[in-house]
């Protein structure tokens, strides 16, 4: 549909995530905070695989993404996150994708559960099955501005399996942004208090915590 496209980009032109400088969806300075490389923490007992250190640029592509559901933003996301299980090379393992859930609000608030829709496109991208298993059993507060010990407490307890959910083989937990873990902690421990094996995270970014 070039005709279309052509009208879209005349009404709605493509303006950088990161600086709003008309013409890509990341200019060449912005990608020079936004490329995707690899990097591998060991975060609560996890191996957490990210591909982008957080920056104003990260923020700002992931707002657009989160709240606005900008496609172009959307993609910078899902190319990460793919890029990462590449480099991560699970070969050996019977991979499952497990998105971490969005609270219910988020979700009516942003017509769509973030993570889940992210992960459906690395899932279709990547060739690895979903397993959408995971669901919170309470509400939780906004961990921007908490430290550590403050967002531990927010999350513990907070997520369970979805029933009928059997996520069997090796699972990868996948999220936006790894800050100090909290969320990917609870996560793993849902699943392994349920009998099921989490084996690492992959997040598109990976974020200095709060002391
Ligand atoms: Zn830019």
């Amino acid at each position: 549909m070039p005709f279309f496209d052509s009208l879209n980009q005349l009404l709605f032109p493509t303006r950088c995530f990161g600086c709003a400088a008309l013409g890509l969806s990341i200019c060449s300075n912005c990608r020079y905070d936004w490329h995707p490389h690899y990097y591998k923490t060991h975060i609560s007992q996890l191996n957490v695989h990210s591909a982008v250190p957080y920056s104003s640029t990260a923020s700002r592509i992931i707002l657009a993404s989160k709240e606005n559901g900008l496609k172009g933003a959307d993609n910078l996301i899902i190319n990460a996150i793919t890029h990462v299980l590449i480099k991560a090379d699970f070969v050996n393992h019977n991979i499952r994708l497990v998105p971490i859930p969005s609270s219910p609000s988020a979700r009516r608030r942003r017509g769509r559960s973030f993570i889940v829709d992210i992960t459906k496109s690395v899932a279709q991208r990547s060739g690895l099955p979903l397993s959408d298993s995971l669901e919170l059993t309470r509400r939780v507060r906004d961990q921007s501005g908490l430290d550590a010990t403050a967002r531990a407490h927010n999350m513990a307890g907070a997520f369970a399996l979805k029933r009928g959910a059997y996520p069997r083989g090796d699972l990868i937990l996948i999220d936006d942004v790894v800050t100090t873990g909290a969320t990917l902690h609870e996560a793993a421990r849902a699943l392994r208090s349920a009998g099921f094996n989490p084996i690492a995270a992959v997040t598109a970014c990976l974020a200095q915590p709060l002391r």
